[in-house]
């Protein structure tokens, strides 16, 4: 399997650091807001990543973290007059949503920033006993140039970057060694988080929360780490230098960006206010389009959001429901693979190498979606009710198990009947009378969860679809 590696601006074959299993970090969202589309895209397309490594046997071990504590958050939370905890958990719960909309797999590990400040704590004192990092009135920096390998990810020459920075006169860090250094820990101001530690009470800076969750929950040595590629730098730069001058180890063997979705060939961003959250999209389309259409393109090529492309997706994600849908219909003949049917199952295995083939070759899906169009044209042209049930079956399960890897669910939802709904609510309200409150709530979940609303009204209980 093949990787473009941002540190090397290689395709590289992928060797685990230990056989049969992967360990994956990918820089989770800052929480302040709904996610919005382009945040979107590192979810999937690293989701499909983890999807592929399970489908060829590895057992993944994937961290995401959730960015909890920031000036954004501060900021709003401020607005709002509450504790900055307040936005942070609105907002995790809410991109939780959307993820299961999206059905990006829940993370092995969603750690949060506010509650690994130990762990950074600790990363920091090591910095400092080695040298790398030093305490200027409460503000802790990194120093940067005595980590040799400063600038190793994002192809920087440390005194270019001197070059570029403002000098400490102009931007008051006064308690800076050095311009290129950066903040580990700073103090605490009114109105802000903070917790307690040996240089004052204060918050961790934001790139040392992902050193220290990579390696608590993955170890000093990983083998991927992702993100959008404007983490490259600072962010993923300044990772390295931490993670390497604290644990000694190369901190990642492959790094994984993704490229920019962007409007009008544009960003999107939320400071520049060109965005759609995903919560929008979902009122428009179904999630399984936004996934489809943010596959349909290779991860590391920009991608311009549009209402027609997001029209075509849609119109290959039917083609693709479709077809399944009829297979299931089929009844066929019955039976296993005929010989005269081998050739139709040797088709489709060839596809599923191709598709497997795209996959292989750094993650691309765009090919890997034109296979699974092929194998339901394939189905479309060779699978019908003169066919076997083995060949029906067989045909139909390729196409579920590729689109399953690329996290695209064939099973269309089906609309509950109004007759089921009636059933279920005389079941509860029949539970209700024998005081087994749990499964009256239960069952008004269960329609909850199918966007069915009760409400008990004096004349009974009256029902709406959502
Ligand atoms: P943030 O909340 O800004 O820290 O972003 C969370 C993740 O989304 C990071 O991996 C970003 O690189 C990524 N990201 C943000 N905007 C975009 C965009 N327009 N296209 C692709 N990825 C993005
Ligand atoms: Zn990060």
């Amino acid at each position: 399997m093949k990787i473009y590696n941002t540190m090397t601006r290689k395709k590289e074959d992928f060797v685990p650091v230990e056989p049969g299993k992967v360990r994956m970090y990918v820089c989770g969202p800052t929480v302040y807001n709904y996610i919005h589309i382009g945040n979107a895209r590192p979810m999937i397309v690293f989701d499909t990543v983890r999807r592929y490594f399970e489908y060829k046997g590895y057992d993944v071990n994937y961290v995401s973290n959730f960015t909890d504590v920031d000036d954004k958050i501060i900021k709003k939370a401020n607005e709002e007059g509450v504790d900055a905890s307040v936005i942070s958990e609105r907002f995790i719960k809410e991109a939780r949503k959307d993820m299961e909309g999206l059905n990006v797999k829940e993370a092995t590990h969603h750690p949060r920033a506010t509650e690994e400040i130990g762990g950074m704590i600790e990363m920091i004192q090591t910095l400092i006993d080695k040298g790398h990092a030093y305490n200027a009135g409460g503000t802790v920096y990194f120093r940067t140039r005595s980590f040799n390998g400063y600038g190793k990810l994002s192809h920087k020459n440390v005194d270019d970057l001197e070059a570029g920075h403002r000098s400490i006169a102009v931007t008051g860090e006064e308690g800076k060694e050095d311009p290129l250094d950066f903040v580990l820990w700073k103090p605490k101001k009114e109105g802000e988080p903070s917790w307690p530690s040996p240089w004052g009470d204060g918050r961790p800076g934001w790139h040392i929360e992902c050193s220290v969750m990579s390696k608590k929950y993955l170890g000093d040595e990983i083998d991927i780490h992702a993100g959008g590629e404007d983490l490259i730098f600072p962010h993923h730069e300044n990772e390295i230098a931490q993670s390497e001058a604290a644990n000694g180890e190369t901190f990642a063997k492959y790094w994984m960006h993704n490229g920019f979705l962007n409007i009008d060939n544009v960003k999107m961003s939320k400071s520049l206010g060109n965005f759609f959250t995903v919560r929008e999209i979902s009122e428009k389309y179904d999630l399984q389009v936004l996934r489809f259409f943010m596959l349909s393109a290779h991860y590391r090529s920009p991608l311009n959001f549009s209402a027609d492309l997001m029209a075509a997706s849609k119109n290959g994600l039917e083609r693709i429901l479709t077809a399944v849908d009829r297979l299931k219909d089929l009844s066929g003949t019955g039976g296993a693979i005929r010989e005269e049917e081998k050739p139709v199952a040797e088709q489709a295995d060839a596809l599923v190498r191709k598709f497997e083939d795209a996959m292989e070759d750094d993650f691309n899906t765009a090919d890997a979606v034109s296979a699974i169009f092929e194998l339901v044209r394939l189905a479309n042209i060779s699978v019908d009710e003169a066919s076997s049930e083995g060949l029906i079956d067989y045909v139909r399960t390729k196409i579920e198990t590729l689109c399953g890897v690329l996290g695209i669910i064939t099973e269309r939802e089906k609309e509950i009947l109004d007759s089921d709904i009636e059933a279920l609510i005389e079941e509860r309200q029949a539970a209700r009378k024998a005081r087994d409150f749990a499964r009256a709530d239960a069952i008004r979940d269960q329609l909850a969860a199918q966007g069915i609303l009760l409400e008990d009204t004096r004349e009974g209980v009256k029902w709406k679809r959502a």
